[in-house]
């Protein structure tokens, strides 16, 4: 029973990840004991056999008639078939300190390579599950003048099977449904981290590096020494963010330090300089604001220690900053991301300045709907992550711009009502219905207005506003 898909499933693991022939037959048990079935008669290159494994980019396919069988047979209980997917195929992985060899041997000679065989060895061994971010809603905002992405999230989120005390703990790799997770050690400035891909590729080569403790973010010039560390470890080709570097109402969405990493080219991190300044402290470093929806300050030196220095100082000033448009009487109001980058030997920090207290114009009521949480490290790099269930609010949006449901604002049920206001207008500047491709079109066009109004409501400063808070820093422009 299962012998051909077990068979399959044996050579995709020696074809993909690296299993040896003296181990197969050890991990042909370990699957045998995990389905509860009574053995396994192994079949060679027989035309039964003949699928094309060597093809494969993941281990879906596989997998699925393995676990049809196992719930049909009452072997996994069907809320539980996560688990037993990342336990069968952690019975064909490389162990972690493999891996670790591996990245570590293959880094000496090409850090850019050693990244690409964790990413693809990630994929491979099914912990990042492509075709579940493929169900995920996704575009490019091509209008725009800088081209955000827009996802739209379906994916399922994470089981609930973490080992405790939380879901990035390093106790993970091996655990539940992160029984096939594969992680790398780093040295971040001294300390004992970890690196791995994220489940949730919201974006190219998406990471995290983690601290091994359990222990919540530091903040400050230890921080910022931890990520000029972490971005000589992600290399040319990466970059390395924290959400929020103040503890002041940051989005903070975590009790587990943590950064996230991400492959060089997020829309954020493409834009160019806006306006160009120097510190009368440290004129040697180069200083810009970014030509991006909010206020970004890229600061960049070859010497790790004096830009880590002036980042701390500015973060600091900001922290404790207002003026008549940015309350912040007990200073807590504001506070900011940093993105760090090492290129061509010199580190770049990309410092967004945050606040809530800065006054705002009233949104519309739809803005709401589109953007439920907080903005992260993701929406500010351009990569705008937006609810899962405006994926159908959004298809039943469609169908009165397109003339299938008839549009009666005052009669709209309570999951499009707050879009009402934005479908009277859209019908007006179509002349109507439209087509449902065209419809759709529009629809994206909305959205992606909707978040680049987001993202510059974000801003905190101007060139002309920016000026006082440059000044008090000993700023100049040039
Ligand atoms: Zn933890």
């Amino acid at each position: 029973m299962l012998d051909k898909e077990i068979t399959n499933l044996l050579t995709y693991a020696e074809l993909h990840l690296m299993l040896d022939e003296l181990d197969k037959a050890r991990a042909a048990r370990q699957i045998v004991r995990l389905l509860k079935l009574d053995g396994y008669s192994p079949l060679y290159e027989s035309d039964e056999n003949a699928v094309d494994v060597d093809g494969m980019t993941s281990p879906n396919k596989l997998l699925e008639p393995l676990i049809a069988s196992a719930v049909e047979r009452g072997a996994v209980a069907s809320d539980k078939t996560a688990e037993l997917k990342a336990d069968i195929m952690d019975a064909l992985l490389l162990r972690p300190s493999e891996i670790n060899d591996l990245f570590a041997d293959t880094a000496s000679v090409n850090r850019q390579k050693a990244f690409d065989f964790l990413y693809d060895y990630s994929v491979k061994s099914g912990y990042v599950d492509l075709d579940e971010c493929a169900k995920n809603d996704r575009w490019e905002a091509k209008e725009l003048k800088s081209k955000i992405e827009v996802i739209i999230n379906v994916m399922p989120q994470a089981s609930s099977s973490d080992y405790p005390p939380c879901a990035l703990c390093y106790e993970n790799e091996g655990y539940g449904a992160s029984a096939n997770k594969r992680t790398v050690s780093v040295d971040i400035d001294g300390e004992d981290w970890f690196f791995t891909y994220s489940r949730h590729q919201y974006f190219d080569k998406h990471g995290v590096l983690v601290n091994k403790s359990h222990t919540p973010p530091t903040d400050g010039k230890d921080m910022l020494g931890k990520l000029a560390c972490a971005a000589d470890f992600m290399g040319a080709d990466g970059f390395v963010g924290i959400n929020a570097a103040a503890e002041n109402g940051g989005a903070k969405n975590s009790v587990h330090e943590h950064f996230q990493t991400g492959y060089r080219y997020a829309p954020e991190l493409r834009a160019g300089y806006g306006n160009r300044y120097k510190s009368r402290e440290y004129p040697y470093i180069e200083l810009g604001t970014v030509d991006w929806y909010n206020t970004v300050i890229r600061l960049s030196h070859s010497n790790r220690e004096k830009v880590v220095e002036f980042a701390d100082k500015l973060i600091s000033a900001w922290n404790g900053y207002s003026d008549e448009r940015i309350s912040n009487s007990d200073g807590k109001s504001n506070f900011a991301n940093v993105v760090a980058r090492k290129i061509g030997g010199k580190y770049v920090f990309d410092i967004i300045l945050r606040s809530n207290g800065v006054k705002k114009p009233r949104i519309p009521a739809e803005y709401n709907e589109i953007k439920t949480d907080a903005l992260g490290l993701t929406d500010l790099l351009g990569y705008f992550v937006l609810p899962t269930k405006l994926s159908e609010q959004l298809q039943k949006v469609r169908l009165y711009l397109d003339g299938t449901t008839p549009f009666d604002k005052a009669a709209l049920p309570a999951d499009t009502k707050p879009f009402g206001g934005m479908i009277e207008r859209m019908l007006k500047e179509q002349g109507g219905t439209v087509s449902s491709l065209e419809a759709k079109l529009n629809l994206h066009d909305e959205i992606d207005a909707a978040c680049e109004k987001i993202l510059s409501q974000s801003a905190v400063f101007d060139a002309e506003t920016i000026k006082p808070f440059f000044e008090s820093l000993g700023i100049y422009e040039l």
